[in-house]
């Protein structure tokens, strides 16, 4: 195969952002109550319905503006999520995808690598905003393992999916350093952390997105 064809063949277009978000927004819907039964533990019982609140403005808005470029449907979705999930997960995970949007700029296409370029620039907007280091119990014990696992290919998806998901179970015997759960000290320790665990979602619909 020829370096072109094999760019053809990794190149992620509008339509596959709007797949990817489109997926994300059925997971969180699907594992809503999941969610809000980790946040019933370790914080207020909401994040689950937030998430869902937020994804489901996500959709439509896509729907009703579609976007022209990789980068605008993440600013979309990143602008719906601030607006409509409120709490402290609202503005970061918002910041994630505004960040990560604004990296792509205006292409009308990007490769595997400048989406992994771009979502690790949101990451560390992510950190920067909450505070958080690798280990405090946050949704930031998922993404960091997940953008560290992305790479010049769609195949590094599913790895980062499974990274997600392996991060999010770390954070069971954590101490919650960070948010809500941190109110609750020592008692925190046991339970997974709702928004590593929203974040597994996010990054496991990167790979259903593929075709
Ligand atoms: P709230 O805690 O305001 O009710 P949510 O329930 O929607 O908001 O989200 C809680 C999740 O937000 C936590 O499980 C954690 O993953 C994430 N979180 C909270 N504070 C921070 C922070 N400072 N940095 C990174 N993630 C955070
Ligand atoms: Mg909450």
């Amino acid at each position: 195969m020829s370096s072109s064809e094999s760019a053809v063949e990794h190149a992620l277009d509008t339509s596959f952002f709007q797949r990817w978000l489109t997926a994300a927004a059925e997971s969180v819907h699907r594992e809503a109550a999941r969610l809000t039964e980790l946040d019933s533990a370790i914080g207020d019982a909401d994040h689950g319905t937030n998430m869902q609140r937020g994804f489901a403005a996500v959709t439509e808005a896509l729907e009703k503006e579609p976007p022209g470029s990789p980068g605008a449907a993440l600013i979309l979705a990143g602008r719906q999520l601030i607006s409509k999930v409120g709490g402290a997960s609202g503005p970061l995970y918002g910041t994630l995808l505004r960040r990560a949007g604004k990296a792509l700029g205006d292409a009308a296409e990007v490769t595997p690598q400048q989406l992994a370029d771009a979502l690790r620039a949101g990451v560390d907007a992510v950190a920067q905003l909450g505070g958080a280091a690798p280990g405090d119990k946050t949704m930031l014990d998922a993404l960091l393992p997940a953008v560290e696992a992305l790479g010049g290919d769609t195949a590094s998806f599913t790895a980062a999916g499974e990274a997600a998901d392996k991060g999010a179970l770390a954070t069971v015997p954590m101490l919650a350093r960070k948010g809500r759960a941190s109110y609750l000290g020592e008692r925190s320790v046991g339970h997974q952390d709702p928004g590593a665990t929203s974040s597994a979602l996010i990054v496991a619909a990167l790979a259903e997105a593929v075709r």
